[in-house]
């Protein structure tokens, strides 16, 4: 992360804690590290954020439903999901210091610390040659306090001696990576090259698997038989309860169920403020779609993606490809809907090497956060994976009869259905499916059965309450009445999830009059959204404090609102806009609707 970067970061989380936006859990007995707290500001940011989610995903469409599922489920669900086997992490222990460090994110750690960065300064930039006198210096001096259990620093000579030998047989190290393990090791011979800890220098273990699960226990005895795990992802409950939901509510494939909800995860190193948490909140969605072969039976054709292909409005004959895309086209006009437009979003398409086993194509949305870009939102394509996993292992059928589809396949005769076969054959040859299997599949298609497969998006609403602060942030020069200048903070948060809407002001807060009428307008608004009401200090104070928290309109009751200056301007107030500073003059009883236009 740069200077700046990181100075960017600081100010970003000093604010939070000042301005009640984010608080570290059980602060006052040192905190628990991974866990956080929402202040009066954050829980209502959160709340927008929640809210216009759910309205956007469930409540604007015909076709998507909720669910609000309970934390803890039957410990079968998780075996049947992979998440007993495996969900995990790569782990290793430092043999010095003792912390943990997840060992897929060790690069990632090693550049955030001072000593890599100490060592870096005395390398040669754009490459890794180096003066080993230089190195020498740095562990007899600055290493000892910055890296003490770096082989470097506990025995330099030693450690300098043998890498100059290795770089004069032309086994030096290869890149900045194998430069910082030369640097841990002190006897090749005995434990090859040794990975240190980004915290200490020590030696790193080598990466041994840790799942991510927290168990528990239900009901008052603690055995084998009672295990239980807070939830790692919302999604699960979605398949457990899919036929609950498909028989109790009139829907119909493609349809998709909602859930928000908190996700649990014994994250080995909790980095980057709120982004890694081992408590945090999801926001999922299962969008069941009907499988190609029964898209292919009913119209004849899958209509599957082309550059430039119309996402705008779903078609019957729209295969996988077209939904995934669909998907991540309506997620990115969401993220426009807050604030997050294309230019701070970024999206990385999974490469075939980076793919779960089940998922046929996963694209990551990400956004560009002070210490990098990072994820914020994963929508996968995860064919019927996961109901055929509980299917499997709940032994109850889960497959979904299909009126359209039998009434097409009623059609065909016995050739042709034969031939259907044979296609699915041919084009499966390669995924280790017996011509049986096959049969038994199209068979199931030819009475109407399938298991829908799924598209999941899949975001965290922590991570986009950051992301939206991170966006949101912003310090400018400004001039003051008096012609001083001085550094305005504001967070330019969209109006829709700003946690206070409009702040009501009485220009003097000795002027009984000014008050009541600024309470009266207080009171006007409360209903409809969040206001503040304030008259301590200067009003260029107050609109300061207002900034700082993403208000985005301020109102000023003045001499003109209670007719002193003359009835042209009674019942009139400024209007203030956060992003401009602009200020107007407008009726009272225009308030509501002008500020509801902003906001909604
Ligand atoms: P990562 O690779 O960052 O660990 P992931 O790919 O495991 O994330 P998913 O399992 O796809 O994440 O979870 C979906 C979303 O849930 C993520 O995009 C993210 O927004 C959120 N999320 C996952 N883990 C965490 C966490 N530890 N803290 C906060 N949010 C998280």
């Amino acid at each position: 992360m740069s200077k700046e970067a990181q100075q960017r970061m600081e100010k970003i989380v000093s604010l939070c804690k000042r301005r009640g936006f984010i608080f570290q859990s059980s602060e006052i007995y040192g905190g628990l590290n991974g866990f956080w707290d929402y202040g009066p500001m954050g829980a209502e940011l959160k709340r927008n954020l929640r809210d216009t989610w759910w309205q956007t995903m469930t409540r604007d469409r015909d076709d998507v439903v909720g669910l609000d599922a309970s934390i803890i489920m039957h410990p079968t669900v998780w075996t049947a999901s992979g998440h007993v086997d495996t969900f995990s992490d790569p782990m290793s222990t430092c043999k010095h210091c003792k912390k943990l460090v997840r060992s897929d994110q060790w690069w990632a750690m090693m550049a955030e610390q001072k000593w890599t960065q100490s060592v870096a300064e005395l390398v040669e930039s754009g490459t890794n040659r180096f003066q080993p006198a230089d190195l020498l210096k740095w562990g007899k001096g600055k290493g000892k306090q910055l890296a003490p259990n770096l082989a470097l620093v506990r025995n330099p000579d030693v450690t300098i001696s043998w890498l100059a030998e290795e770089i004069e047989k032309g086994r030096g190290p290869a890149d900045a990576t194998e430069l910082y393990k030369f640097l841990a090791t002190e006897q090749m011979a005995i434990t090859g090259l040794v990975t240190p800890c980004p915290h200490c220098g020590g030696e790193l273990t080598a990466p041994r698997p840790f799942n991510l699960m927290f168990r528990s226990h239900y009901g008052p005895v603690e055995s084998e038989d009672n295990i239980c795990y807070l939830r790692p992802e919302t999604a699960q409950a979605i398949f457990v309860q899919f036929k609950n939901v498909l028989d109790s509510s009139r829907v119909k494939v493609p349809f998709g169920i909602a859930q928000i909800g908190k996700a649990f995860r014994n994250e080995i190193t909790p980095r980057n403020y709120t982004f890694r948490s081992r408590e945090f909140e999801q926001m999922e969605l299962e969008f069941f779609i009907r499988p190609d072969d029964a898209v292919r039976l009913i119209h004849g054709h899958v209509e599957k993606w082309r550059d430039g292909a119309d996402l705008s409005a779903p078609s019957p004959t729209w295969g996988w490809e077209m939904w995934h895309r669909y998907w991540v086209d309506q997620r990115t006009k969401y993220y426009d809907s807050v604030g997050l437009g294309t230019d701070v979003l970024d999206y990385h398409w999974q490469k075939p090497e980076e793919l779960a086993h089940y998922a046929r194509a996963t694209v990551d949305i990400l956004f560009k956060f002070p210490f990098g870009t990072e994820e914020l939102e994963g929508i996968a394509a995860r064919g019927d994976f996961d109901l055929s996993q509980h299917q499997k292992f709940s032994g109850k059928q889960l497959e979904v009869f299909d009126e359209e589809l039998k009434a097409a396949t009623d059609k065909l005769s016995d050739e042709q259905k034969k031939e259907f076969i044979d296609e699915l054959f041919e084009g499966r040859k390669c995924a280790d499916t017996t011509r049986e299997e096959i049969s038994v599949y199209a068979d199931k298609l030819f009475k109407g059965f399938y298991l829908p497969h799924v598209i999941e998006p899949s975001a965290g609403l922590d991570r986009m309450a950051l992301a939206v602060l991170a966006a949101a942030f912003d310090e400018e020069t400004v001039t003051d009445e008096k012609g001083k200048a001085e550094t305005r903070t504001v967070l330019r948060l969209h109006p829709r999830i700003a946690p206070v809407k409009c702040a009501i002001f009485p220009l003097l807060k000795n002027r009984p009059e000014l008050v009541a009428k600024a309470r009266e307008v207080e009171a006007s608004l409360r209903r409809h959204m969040n206001v503040f009401y304030d008259e301590a200090g200067a009003i260029g104070r107050r609109y300061r404090r207002q900034d700082e928290i993403g208000t985005p309109f301020c109102v000023t009751v003045d001499f003109d609102t209670i007719g002193e200056n003359g009835p042209e301007k009674l019942d009139t107030v400024t209007l203030r806009h956060r992003d401009s500073m602009q200020q107007e003059r407008i009726p009272i009883a225009e308030l509501r609707a002008r500020l509801e236009a902003a906001i909604l």
